[in-house]
């Protein structure tokens, strides 16, 4: 039993954002999450984009906090050395009913308060795109657009909010919530924690979490999409992220360069989704090429795809975010239906909680010492020779390459052991061991080895993320070589 100030449910992006926020104050925080690792719901699965904020209707949450959290997440990055570029980003129109609607756009950007938005011919299009549709007509430059590594910043905010004094607790999930005189009971399987103030950032799970205290306001309609990565040697071939002038409740099918130098292309928007719907299928795949090749006529085919991906947005019945105290329950603060651009949103959706919880009576005091940086991570495929050099001459598992494709070594994969990881997707989110062309064909086995010997592991007990996804089900060598 513990009597934490505050709880926060739920390790995405947006719960991260919130505990590093509170963080700052003298206030106890336990985060709580269901997953044996971060991040595991949609903040993995994702375009990565920092949206410019002209997309959402003005007064709604989402264009608030958007162009707000545009702005944060920015800083957020440089101070917690997450990989972010500000590449911008263009809509473009190919009709003169799209560029009425890049009009409406651009007004509404402006109504945003969006920053350097502009409108520009098609041949100003593709003197900076130069491999555009030449059949643009008109395009939105949004300048202040960027990408982010969406897992890197869910990471470095846990990391740097329990180097601040946050509690993080894995494999908890909340199961019940019950007011206890002026505190909320928040139950998992290993214990219970009576809080002051819950905050709800369980993603697709925010719509239980408020029926535990008997709230029907939060209803969720998932809605899935697809992305597709394609080898890095064709990252170059746009800069900015291109959007189409979509009509529809997404932003349409992209063109992303991603922080980390591929390009993907999705997403797919499928309404009324289950909650589980992880898969990828053919039709997804054929829709984003066709969509993606009008707007980029030179993009490769699918020999270039190195891994495919769906994530599930958590889209509110209303359509808008849901931010603020719950009607059944004042003590519980939701921040749920947390679609795109949740995000983007995420700093800013952490300084609307932490309003929440002032208004609710905490008293927020600044901590004397806090730490608002995180280390710089070793990448050792981001350093010239003589860094490497330096590296490998100190410590010999530098001089151990594991990762061919993504230039991981050794060293790197031990410290994301000691940072946490305890699964190859663990490993892989932290240092993109098997994220490059060969998606693990060649490092698996020795990223195993690895996490075997770091943590005293048998084979048979790795996962890729958590229990029922076992690599390796009888270790034969022990049954004497028995079926070999
Ligand atoms: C295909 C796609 C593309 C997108 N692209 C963009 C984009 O380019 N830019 C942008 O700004 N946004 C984008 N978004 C939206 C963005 O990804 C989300 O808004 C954001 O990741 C939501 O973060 P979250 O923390 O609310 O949810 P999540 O990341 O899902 O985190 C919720 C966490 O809560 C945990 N949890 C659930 N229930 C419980 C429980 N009972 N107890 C404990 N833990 C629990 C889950 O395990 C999970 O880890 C996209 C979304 C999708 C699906």
């Amino acid at each position: 039993m513990s009597y934490p100030d505050v709880v926060v449910i739920g390790g995405g992006v947006v719960g991260a954002a919130t505990a590093r926020a509170f963080s700052r104050y003298q206030v106890d925080v336990v985060l709580l999450e269901k997953e044996p690792d971060l991040p595991w719901g949609t903040t993995r699965a994702n375009s990565g984009i920092v949206h410019s904020g002209h997309y959402d209707r003005p007064g709604t949450a989402k264009a608030r906090l958007c162009v707000r959290g545009n702005r944060l997440l920015r800083r957020l990055a440089a101070e917690l050395n997450v990989p972010y570029r500000q590449n911008g980003s263009l809509t473009v129109a190919f009709t003169p009913e799209e560029a009425a609607k890049l009009s409406e756009w651009y007004a509404r950007g402006r109504a945003n308060g969006v920053p350097r938005l502009r409108l520009i011919s098609g041949r100003t299009a593709a003197r900076l795109e130069p491999n555009l549709a030449k059949e643009v007509l008109r395009a939105l430059h949004a300048p202040t657009a960027g990408v982010v590594s969406p897992y890197e910043l869910a990471l470095a905010l846990v990391e740097n909010a329990v180097t601040n004094g946050v509690e993080l607790r894995l494999e908890s999930p909340v199961e019940g919530l019950r007011p206890a005189g002026k505190r909320l009971e928040v139950a998992t399987p290993g214990e219970s924690y009576f809080a002051r103030l819950v905050v709800n950032a369980a993603g697709l799970g925010a719509e239980g979490v408020a029926r535990m205290v008997g709230d029907e306001t939060v209803a969720l309609r998932p809605r899935r999409g697809e992305e597709y990565l394609l080898d890095k040697v064709y990252g170059s071939l746009v800069t900015r992220t291109i959007f189409p002038t979509a009509a529809g409740y997404s932003k349409g099918i992209l063109v992303i360069p991603t922080a980390e130098g591929n390009l993907m292309l999705g997403p797919t928007d499928v309404p009324d989704s289950g909650f589980e719907d992880l898969f990828t299928t053919a039709e997804g795949y054929a829709a984003i090429a066709a969509a993606t090749r009008r707007l980029v006529p030179s993009l490769p085919g699918p020999e270039a795809v190195i891994a495919s991906f769906a994530g599930l947005r958590a889209t509110s019945a209303t359509g808008d975010f849901v931010i603020g105290p719950s009607p059944t329950c004042p003590q519980l603060i939701h921040a749920a239906g947390i679609d795109s651009p949740g995000l983007t949103a995420a700093p800013a959706i952490a300084e609307e909680i932490l309003f929440h919880a002032q208004a609710a009576g905490l008293k927020l005091q600044k901590k004397r010492e806090w730490r608002r940086g995180r280390p710089a991570p070793v990448r050792f495929r981001e350093l010239d020779d003589k860094a490497r050099a330096a590296l490998a001459a100190a410590d010999p598992a530098y001089r151990h390459v594991v990762c061919r494709c993504e230039l991981v070594t050794e060293a790197e994969i031990v410290e994301a052991v000691r940072q946490g990881a305890r699964t190859l997707d663990g490993v892989k989110l932290r240092t993109r061991a098997g994220m490059g062309r060969c998606q693990g064909g060649f490092c698996t086995t020795k990223v195993m080895a690895i996490l075997a010997r770091e943590l005293d592991l048998p084979y048979t007990a790795l996962t890729k993320r958590g229990l029922g996804s076992e690599i390796v089900v009888e270790d034969l060598a022990r049954r004497g070589g028995e079926g070999r």
